[in-house]
């Protein structure tokens, strides 16, 4: 059914169109020089040497899993309260995601129940900056560090949130980004990997193009497929490449990434404005002493008295009125995909969480008369739920 108000739309403009057609009308549509400007661009942006572009934010999380050597054996402490990606891409190298229960006021992942998972066999930890909120790295790096753990910063969610004016990406030994339509900018699908590292940047740029290590940086070749490395692959690669229509994409939509996070606080602020002082509702925080956040979906929770069946009928009552909403997020130890792990996470904030959230309609073009309507609409349902 089509909604009236949809719960995210894509924000693209006639320049944006235009630079993509622009790179159809050129020989190099994919591995061309697009590629290379858009990792520039982010690497500039979030403050790092090196970005790798890769076909999705889950290939990107797959790429830093097997660049930073993690695998059989190996423990990755996640939270369960985010996207399967983030699990899936620990379970595709073969190592054990170990859930750990978020922190109720943050929605990020708890640092008490991160320590409590760690055991002999922790090699790394997944940090998501849930809905563009930055995690408490500075608790958490700090139990890395003790635990001699790796740090990967999941960032989808949160390009442009800042800890202490630094970007989120930074931090860790990887961080990924994506930029599929409901992202704060997209190329469709799309992801990028950033780091510190100039190794694991080269092998997260082999891994991504079949295993092919460049060996003609200079382009001297006239495409990549005349270098004399396209038949040599070092190792078991992937094909999780960028296109360059996607890049030119990325490009356009990175350059206006200010005005795009401010539009999206501007929204925050007038759903928490129009929504402020219902006790039906817990409301996200919007000023962050020392952070920045940048908004990716406004979450709203339905107070404690709530249950999860009163959630699921104010969403059905919301798309009966032509209001488009999502339950953000069911957790990934209760879904079919995971139900090895679903005895042994005991995640009471997660389970309590998800069962009340509720994600409003949420993107760059939304009208005031759109935010209006929906908080009128979503306090009237509220009373009648109760
Ligand atoms: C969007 C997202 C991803 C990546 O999604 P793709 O669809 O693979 O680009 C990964 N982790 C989180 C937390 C996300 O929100």
């Amino acid at each position: 059914m089509e909604h009236e108000i949809p719960l995210s739309a894509p924000d693209i403009t006639e320049a944006e169109i235009e630079a993509v057609a622009a790179v159809l009308r050129t020989p190099r549509l994919s591995l061309g020089p697009k590629l290379q400007e858009f990792e520039a661009a982010m690497a500039a942006y979030v403050g790092v040497p090196h970005a790798v572009g890769v076909s999705s934010g889950t290939a990107g999380l797959h790429l830093a899993m097997l660049a930073l050597e993690i695998g059989a054996g190996d423990e990755v402490i996640v939270p369960s309260f985010t996207f399967v990606a983030v699990a899936n891409a620990v379970r595709y190298v073969g190592a054990m995601p170990v859930f750990a229960d978020i922190d109720a006021a943050t929605l990020n992942i708890d640092s008490k129940s991160v320590e409590a998972a760690i055991t002999p066999r922790t090699r790394a930890l997944i940090v998501v900056h849930t809905f563009g909120r930055p995690a408490d790295l500075t608790s958490l790096l700090p139990i890395a560090e003790r635990h001699n753990l790796l740090l990967i910063e999941d960032a989808c969610e949160a390009i442009g949130a800042e800890i202490g004016g630094r970007r989120v990406g930074s931090f860790g030994d990887a961080g990924v980004f994506a930029f599929y339509p409901n992202k704060q900018i997209t190329t469709g699908e799309g992801g990028m990997v950033v780091t510190r590292s100039a190794d694991v940047a080269r092998r997260i740029a082999a891994l991504r193009n079949h295993g092919r290590y460049e060996s003609d940086p200079a382009g001297i070749a006239q495409t990549p497929e005349s270098s004399g490395s396209w038949f040599e692959h070092a190792e078991l690669g992937f094909n999780y490449r960028l296109s360059e229509m996607q890049c030119a994409l990325g490009l356009e939509q990175l350059a206006r990434i200010e005005e795009i996070l401010a539009r999206r606080e501007a929204i925050a602020r007038r759903y928490c404005e129009l929504l402020g002082g219902d006790s039906n509702l817990i409301l996200p925080a919007i000023d962050l002493p020392d952070q920045r956040l940048s908004w990716f979906v406004f979450i709203v929770r339905l107070a404690e008295r709530f249950s999860q069946a009163d959630r699921d009928r104010v969403q059905r009552d919301l798309a009966a009125e032509g209001i488009a909403t999502g339950r953000y997020f069911a957790p990934i130890h209760l879904q079919p995909a995971y139900a090895a792990w679903r005895q042994s996470a005991r995640l009471q904030v997660t389970e309590s969480v998800a069962a009340r959230a509720l994600a409003l309609p949420f993107f760059n073009r939304i009208t005031n008369e759109q935010i209006e309507r929906v908080c009128g609409v979503l306090r009237r349902v509220l009373q009648s739920v109760r």
